[in-house]
This record gives structure tokens, C-alpha cells and sequence, in this order.
């Protein structure tokens, strides 16, 4: 059955998209809707509104997180999840994340007009508090309904102005009966825009995601001394700047040996006392690495401490290095990723497969769900930036293959 004749209203889809980009809109043209704010409530009735005007039944968990029901043929098969996260940085764009939510909606849309009946329910979700940007965990919605984090501490976690998550979601009104935990589901499908350069360069429309990396994290301090940068010669110097160079060095170098799957960085570095004329003795930084394969991330693990270890040793330096997590490879589920490259094919978009480089919702619902993402191309790659722009096609084509990859899923063979 092909689904090519079958088409989204793209022209519908940029307007709601707009829509919701004008709650929170920012003088430079992006978004602020930090989640669990008055923003984040006007934008979440609005899309509750929507949903009901599409027919869909809205129900609440206690994490807050929202999933609008359109019914199946057959109420006893498990629903067809599709959706992303309309919270947004401090400073966001107007596509991370409400591109997948108003696609989403969009497709529910599309079911409505052509008058489809799926043999499975679908339904489309709202997850809370993806960005981490207001209490500091991101994934946060998603993350305890898939049992990574545990609800009760997660609602106790507080912003800093002392409000936490439990209050936050009963002031909007969006602490729901629901209990946070995966209930039986088909599948769930993830239209999101990449946040990198890759589909862009390549002149493809579709990413085909095939999964999330593998990461591995560190806190690092290396201690020398501080001394008087007129008066210590070289012999004398235990210089901590300078051993960190040497290790930033070290990641870069590990990261590059690995060709253009490899990540590695220090995004983090606190100079201690930090004044122009004394000899650095203390530097506190971080360093991540990640990959998409889980035996590359165990090496780098295995072999990146001892090398920084004799670094510092031969620049007369201690240093303490913390591994803060590790965090496993998640391959997505091949039937539902190949049923996204099947639909770009189908559809004729240029695609590739592609790993996703950030978190996302996707990635913690596929510990319990077989999960799939479709990546669409984001101007310069440029995304938790005001400036975060796409194509109306480009969101168009998107919102097609999700349909398609959906309407598949929820028409299988029992
Ligand atoms: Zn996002």
C-alpha cells in the first residue's frame, strides 16, 4: 500500500507551528518557554485545545507529561506513540522540539480529513521538561516514565529561585492522575531537526536515525602550584594551565583518531587563582567523549585515564579524575527505523542513516518502546539558538514521512 497520495497540509502545518512559536516569543525572533512556566501552560492549553478540536481524547501523568489518544479499529492493540517536547531553552529556537509535537499533531490532523481508520490507536505526547535548562535535568519527563529516574526525587528538585518540579507542575495545573510509568505500546516515532550540520552539507532531506551514542563523562582537577610568574624559572614550575592544555590536547587528539564519529570535548575549565601574573596552581575541568559504538567509548574509558594520569605526572601535576556517568549506545528498533528510510525511498527525499549526537526524549522511551527518529535539516546546523531556522518544506517533508512511517505501524499485521 503505498501512502503517497495521501498528503499533509504542509501550509496548516507552518502556520501551527508559528502559532505556538508566538507563546514565548523572544524580540530576536526565537522562543523562551521554560517548562512548567505561565508560557509553558499558555502553550500546552493551546495544544490541548488543538487536540480536542482534532478529536483526541487528552489525558495527564504525574510528570506532567500529556498524551492525546485518537482511537483504533481495535482497542486492545497497543497504541502507536508519536511526539517530542514543547519546553525550550532560555534562549530557543522555534523548532526544537515543537516540530515534533505540531508534526504530530499535524498527522492526527491528516487521519481526521481523509477519514483514515488505523487498526492500532495512536497517540501523540507532549514529554515535560525536556531542555533541563530551569532545574538542571534534562530528558526529565521522559526519563521517568521509561524508569531512568525515580519520580519522587525528580519532582523534589528545585530551581533557583527554590521552586521545585511537584510545585512548578501544580501551579500550571498539569499534575496529572496518570501514574509516570511505560504503559503497553506499539511503538514511538520522533520527528525532530538534526542540531547539526550534517543532512545541510549533504543536500539530504531526511536523517534516517538509527540511534543514540554512547557517552562517557568526567570531572577533572589538576594541582600544581601557584607561583610568582616573574620569579619562577622553568625548572621550578608546576604550572596546572599548562598540563591542562596538554590534556585537552590528549582529547582532541583521541577524539580525531577516530575519524567523523568520534566527539570529544572540554567545554569546562576554571583557572585558579585566574590572575595574569602567578603560575596557575589549580585547573577544575570537564571532559566528554562520545560515540556511537559502545566498544569505542569502553576503550576510550579504559585507556584516556592512564595517559592524562602520566601528562600530569610529567608535568610534576596531580590529577584527580571522576568518571561522573557512562552512558550505553541505544540502537533504535530496526523494523520501525527501517520503516522511516522506506518512507523517505518511497517519497523520493534524499536521506541517510545518521546517529543522533544530543539526547532526546526518543532516546530513554527506547529503553521500553520500539522507538524510531526522523531528522530534518536546520539552517548552519545552529540550534538552542534564537536564530534556529528550517525550510517550510523541509518541516513538510518531515511531517510525511512521519505520517507514513505511523499509518505503517499502526496498519501492521496483528
Ligand atoms: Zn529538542
Amino acid at each position: 500500500m503505498s501512502g503517497t497520495n495521501r498528503r499533509i497540509d504542509g501550509v496548516r502545518l507552518w502556520d501551527t507551528l508559528m502559532a505556538m512559536a508566538a507563546i514565548g516569543a523572544t524580540p530576536k525572533g526565537g522562543v523562551k518557554r521554560l517548562t512548567l512556566t505561565e508560557v509553558d501552560r499558555e502553550g500546552r492549553d493551546r495544544f490541548a485545545g488543538w487536540c480536542r478540536e482534532a478529536g483526541l481524547t487528552v489525558r495527564v501523568d504525574a510528570m506532567g507529561n500529556m498524551f492525546a489518544r485518537r482511537p483504533g479499529r481495535d482497542p486492545s492493540r497497543p497504541p502507536v506513540l508519536l511526539g517530542s517536547h514543547l519546553d525550550s531553552q532560555p534562549t530557543g529556537g522555534k523548532f526544537d522540539g515543537a516540530l515534533g509535537v505540531i508534526a504530530g499533531l499535524e498527522v492526527m490532523r491528516t487521519l481526521r480529513d481523509l477519514g483514515i481508520e488505523t487498526e492500532a490507536p495512536v497517540e501523540l505526547v507532549n514529554w515535560t521538561d525536556e531542555e533541563g535548562s530551569r532545574f538542571g535535568h534534562s530528558l526529565m519527563g521522559s526519563g521517568v516514565w521509561a524508569g531512568v529516574y525515580e519520580e519522587g526525587a525528580t519532582l523534589a528538585l528545585r530551581d533557583a529561585d527554590g521552586v521545585s518540579v511537584l510545585e512548578a507542575m501544580e501551579g500550571i495545573g498539569y499534575r496529572g492522575d496518570a501514574p509516570a510509568r511505560p504503559f503497553p505500546a506499539d511503538s514511538y516515532f520522533e520527528l525532530h531537526i538534526e542540531q547539526g550540520p550534517v543532512l545541510e552539507r549533504e543536500g539530504k532531506r531526511i536523517g534516517v536515525v538509527t540511534g543514540g551514542q554512547a557517552q562517557v563523562w568526567y570531572d577533572a582537577v589538576l594541582t600544581g602550584q601557584d607561583a610568582h610568574a616573574g620569579t619562577t624559572p622553568p625548572s621550578a614550575r608546576r604550572d596546572a594551565l599548562v598540563g591542562a592544555a596538554r590534556v585537552i590536547a590528549l582529547v582532541d587528539e583521541l577524539m580525531r583518531e577516530r575519524g567523523e564519529d568520534g566527539r570529544g570535548t572540554v567545554g569546562r575549565l576554571q583557572v585558579l587563582p585566574n590572575s595574569c601574573n602567578v603560575v596557575p596552581g589549580e585547573v577544575r575541568f570537564s571532559v566528554e567523549f562520545r560515540h556511537p559504538s559502545e566498544a569505542e567509548i569502553e576503550a576510550l574509558a579504559a585507556g584516556f585515564p592512564a595517559r592524562a594520569r602520566a601528562i600530569a605526572e610529567g608535568a610534576g601535576l596531580a590529577l584527580t579524575l571522576r568518571e561522573l556517568f557512562r552512558i550505553p549506545a541505544q540502537p533504535f528498533d530496526p523494523g520501525c527505523v527501517a520503516l522511516v528510510r522506506e518512507a523517505a525511498a518511497r517519497l523520493g527525499l534524499p536521506s541517510r542513516d545518521i546517529v543522533s549526537g544530543a539526547g532526546h526524549d526518543a532516546v530513554y522511551v527506547a529503553r521500553q518502546v520500539p522507538t524510531a527518529m526522523i531528522f530534518t535539516p536546520c539552517k548552519d546546523g545552529l540550534s538552542h539558538n534564537e536564530a534556529e531556522s528550517i525550510l517550510p518544506e523541509e518541516a513538510a517533508d518531515g511531517c510525511q514521512v512521519l505520517f507514513e512511517a505511523v499509518l505503517a505501524r499502526a496498519n501492521r499485521p496483528a
